[in-house]
């Protein structure tokens, strides 16, 4: 069997260039014989996966010189506990929650200080994305925190809220790379990288080096604080050598294949085959307000729980696989990241105007 199209909501699909690239890597990388696997982190060679990792995102990315890049693990969800316990000094923060992941790390800042949610879009099942023109950002809040595209909901931020000149710390775990990116708007980006970038359990964080404190409360575990990584170019241990070298390798692809505008231009004209058959289908419908949907996530029904069962079933039978819904929300879902091609939505939209003949 070759390959499928993957809609995965993450771990996900990865360009097969870069899939292939690790496979001819695979037993002697560049000579060295030994698979990047298998290497110190501590070698030269290593060392050169990683700076030149850094090099490439800064390029992609546009970073200023004031910002750190590190590369972390515990996930993004370890960063729902980090970012309060560095970055909250006055104890005070303000969250906007549009959705479950925006929600826990709204609930984990909780636990380290006086954290308000400010606004919210969970009274309609976080469908779509709350006017942050005008919030009651708090004075003394140390930061802002958004969620920028909610992978479970399929919603996007397509205007950053007006912070009130708070710093805006951002998860932007779903759109990553997915399309141009002005770094000085944010005190801090990041984002685990299985969604649009490499393989589970990497993080990446691109913080404004102000931002990160010379000292932290003494309980703060070592490994949570911002400083030590910083210090030790993220090798304060052993850092997930794997996941850097892939995601090395995806910036790569990336830059080759024309940078972030590029991937922007095919992002949307991806979303646009998707969107366009679903707001004239009379079996299917998206459920985002459109103002807010997302360009790499799309959920969608039919209204009925057993066609939309039926619908996963014979999509997968096909070879279209994971298009089943969040579990918190049912029906369906098609992530379409950067290494989905245009082809395999397109092949969807034909599956799905077929199911929608023969379920008449
Ligand atoms: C998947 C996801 C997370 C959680 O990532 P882990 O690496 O599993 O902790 C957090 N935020 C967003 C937006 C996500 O999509």
């Amino acid at each position: 069997m070759g390959r499928i199209y993957n809609f995965s909501a993450g771990p996900a699909v990865l360009p097969e260039e870069v899939l292939q690239q690790a496979a001819a890597d695979m037993m002697d990388y560049h000579g060295c014989g030994m698979s990047v696997m298998e290497m110190s982190h501590r070698s030269k060679m290593f060392q050169d996966i990683i700076d030149e990792a850094e090099k490439d995102l800064r390029t992609l990315m546009n970073i200023p010189d004031n910002y750190k890049v590190l590369f972390l693990q515990g996930g993004a969800s370890l960063q729902f506990a980090m970012i309060p316990l560095n970055l909250m000094k006055n104890k005070k923060a303000d969250y906007i929650v549009t959705g479950q992941w925006a929600k826990k790390a709204y609930q984990e800042a909780k636990k380290y200080g006086d954290v308000v949610a400010v606004a919210s879009s969970a009274d309609k099942t976080f469908s779509y994305i709350p006017d942050c023109s005008d919030l009651p950002i708090r004075e003394d809040a140390d930061y802002v925190y958004i969620c920028e595209n909610n992978t479970i909901y399929g919603t996007k931020f397509h205007t950053l809220p007006n912070t009130k000149g708070k710093d805006l710390i951002s998860d932007v775990s779903s759109c990553f790379l997915s399309e141009p990116v002005d770094v000085t708007k944010y005190g801090m980006i990041y984002g685990g990288v299985q969604k649009n970038i490499g393989p589970a359990g990497l993080v990446i964080a691109i913080i404004r080096e102000d931002l990160i404190p010379e000292s932290v409360d003494e309980s703060v575990p070592t490994m949570m604080q911002y400083k030590i990584h910083v210090e030790n170019g993220s090798m304060y241990n052993t850092p997930n050598c794997w996941a850097i070298y892939i995601c090395g390798l995806v910036f790569k692809w990336l830059l080759k294949n024309g940078g972030l505008e590029a991937m922007q231009k095919k992002n949307i004209e991806k979303a646009k085959v998707l969107y366009d058959f679903l707001d004239q289908s009379k079996l299917f419908k998206g459920t985002v307000e459109p103002a807010s949907r997302s360009l790499m996530n799309v959920p969608f029904v039919t209204g009925n729980e057993e066609l939309d069962a039926k619908f996963v079933k014979e999509a997968k039978a096909a070879g279209f696989e994971n298009l089943k819904g969040h579990r918190s929300v049912g029906g369906m879902r098609a992530s379409i990241y950067n290494a989905m091609p245009k082809a395999g939505v397109e092949a969807l939209v034909a599956f799905m105007k077929k199911f929608e003949e023969e379920n008449a």
